[in-house]
């Protein structure tokens, strides 16, 4: 077994060490950010793919997290993981696992940590030299630690809500139109949302807020007189497909646009199989 160091405390990160931990590694997570800093904290975060390549990928990885987090929802409320019904408009109704980030992530970072794994704060300015193995999953970051400039910031602005017994969650992605979903968790509901590619501004605009908020409720109108808890932007590392391979002794597994947490336990199992090539 190796010692592997992860780089990167995102979703994709986390997902990785859980996966390496439990094959018998020892691994130590390394990230400039911590998990609540980071753009995975941001995700809305339904179970779906949405802006990542390339398809055949994208469908089992999805498969294979739908069905992992399908059984997380049911084995540990502590998790943060549900399965709702909802409706995405011109597709139909459907069910869903929707994850709630600011539970989730600690809830991984727990389990890396019961599992003998570390999370620590270091900003790399490369790659580290030392582990037998490392994995890059920098998201972002991976322009400078991969020398990969095609993977480019795609901005999202999400407002989240107050709950108002909502319990389903609807998306509105049809071609033409800026994405428009409502996701539910226990105790807040986020409303979004926008996608700006090229844009590395995390201040939110109140006034892309307002029009999230307009078209949020014309999607759900239980929204009308729901309170503003507070507003986020997160930037999706988008590229034009999920970069997942090794080269010597890296792993890359980075540029999962706006699915990251939909494709993070596929993904994970296959950076496991790349270490044991
Ligand atoms: C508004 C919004 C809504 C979204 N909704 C969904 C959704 O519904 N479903 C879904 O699946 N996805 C969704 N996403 C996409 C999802 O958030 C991303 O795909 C995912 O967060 C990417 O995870 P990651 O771990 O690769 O990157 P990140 O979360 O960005 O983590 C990257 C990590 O690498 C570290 N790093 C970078 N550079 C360095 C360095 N030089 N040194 C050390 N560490 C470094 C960072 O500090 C960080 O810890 C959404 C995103 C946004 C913004």
């Amino acid at each position: 077994m190796s010692r592997v160091i992860v780089v990167g405390a995102g979703v994709v990160g986390l997902t990785c060490a859980v996966r390496l931990l439990e094959a018998g590694h020892r691994v130590d997570v390394v990230a400039r950010d911590l998990p609540l800093e980071t753009t995975s904290v941001v995700a809305a975060a339904l179970v779906h793919p949405y802006l990542a390549g390339p398809v055949d990928l994208v469908e089992r990885w999805t498969a294979r997290s739908q069905a992992v987090f399908t059984a997380l929802a049911a084995q540990d409320d502590r998790a943060g993981v549900r399965v709702l019904p909802g409706t995405d408009v011109g597709h139909g109704d459907a069910v869903a696992p929707v994850v709630d980030m600011p539970r989730y992530l600690p809830w991984l970072v727990a389990r890396v940590e019961a599992l003998g794994g570390t999370v620590t704060r270091l900003n790399l300015a490369a790659l580290p030299d030392h582990g037998d193995v490392v994995v890059n999953c920098s998201g972002l970051g991976a322009r400078l630690l991969g020398g990969d400039h095609t993977v480019v910031p795609v901005a999202g602005q999400v407002v989240v809500v107050e709950q108002v017994g909502l319990e389903r969650w609807a998306l509105d992605g049809r071609d033409g139109r800026p994405p428009t979903y409502v996701v539910p968790r226990e105790r807040e509901i986020v409303l979004g949302g926008t996608d700006d590619a090229g844009e590395w501004s995390r201040t939110p605009s109140p006034q892309v807020a307002a029009d999230i908020v307009e078209r949020a409720t014309a999607l759900v109108p239980a929204l009308a007189h729901a309170r503003v808890l507070r507003h986020r932007v997160g930037l999706r590392p988008a590229r034009p497909v999920v970069r997942l391979e090794r080269r010597g002794r890296v792993v890359h597994c980075y540029g999962h646009g706006g699915s990251g947490v939909t494709l993070s336990w596929g993904c994970a199992d296959d950076v496991v199989g790349l270490l044991q090539d």
